[in-house]
């Protein structure tokens, strides 16, 4: 896959971009990052990327001209058609789902924005995708597109090991994942439920799945609604309810 970020603080991404499974994926050849200053795509004599919005009004417009070009340069030099996505608060929110969407792509552009917003006409006629990553504001799209880089780059093939895969991470299985407990057996009298110790698998896929279920239930139940959930999953469900398990839940 390859990776464009157009933005105005190309050297917020220098840590996150160089350490941890990003680093790993571009070592091992599975991603390839380009951070671009768009300012160098100005074109005009003081290199300026915002403007006063017309029709008045507080803050700064980002201009069209710098992040066309930019944008332009990166097709220019591709065959792949790359999924231009714009960070915004207005998109559509972020979700699990939207991650392995865009892992199948092949190129990835991100445009980050600052001030107070974008041209309408980068929106309407430039982007694929506009994403929000939450309900509230930040000051700029970096943090953004570092979260939707993250979490699709670790969905790319061979970028995690087998022993990290994500097919079981909270939102992939469309459930919360069961919780999970390591050596010591008991730390500071606190011990690890007895099941967990059995060695009898079947018995551990079973509490597994029921405390998938609990935790979904009891944080998520929204999640629950959308989830095909089996004839059994149903019986667990309504014993999770009347609370008839809860010494072994
Ligand atoms: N005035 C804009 C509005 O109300 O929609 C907010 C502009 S915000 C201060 C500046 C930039 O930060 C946005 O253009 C966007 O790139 C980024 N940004 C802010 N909140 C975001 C969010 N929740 N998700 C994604 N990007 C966000």
């Amino acid at each position: 896959m390859r990776i464009d970020v157009l933005s105005l603080f190309p050297n917020m991404f220098t840590g996150v971009l160089n350490e941890s499974i990003l680093k790993r994926a571009k070592e091992i050849g599975k991603v390839e990052y380009n951070v671009i200053n768009f300012r160098e795509y100005a074109n005009n004599k003081h290199n300026t990327v915002d403007d006063y919005p017309y029709g008045g009004g507080a803050g700064m417009v980002l201009k069209p001209e710098p992040i066309f070009n930019a944008v332009e340069s990166i097709k220019a030099k591709t065959s792949s058609k790359p999924r231009v996505i714009l960070l915004c608060p207005q998109g559509e929110q972020y979700t699990q789902k939207k991650a392995e969407e865009l892992a199948k792509e092949e190129h990835l552009v991100f445009i980050c924005g600052h001030y107070e917003g974008y041209d309408e006409r980068i929106r309407m006629h430039l982007v694929t995708d506009e994403i929000s990553i939450g309900d509230y504001v930040l000051t700029g799209g970096e943090l953004g597109a570092m979260v939707i880089i993250d979490s699709v780059v670790r969905l790319l093939p061979g970028v995690l090991g087998n022993e990290d895969s994500p097919v079981l991470d909270s939102f992939s299985t469309g459930l919360l994942e069961h919780p999970q407990y390591t050596r010591p057996a008991e730390f500071r009298g606190m011990k690890v439920p007895d099941v967990l110790l059995s060695g009898n698998h079947q018995l551990i896929e079973e509490w597994r799945r029921k405390q998938s279920l609990k935790r979904t239930l009891e944080r998520r139940p929204d999640l629950l609604h959308h989830y095909p959930l089996s004839d059994q999953d149903k019986k667990w469900l309504e014993e999770i309810k009347a609370k008839k398990h809860d010494s072994n839940l």
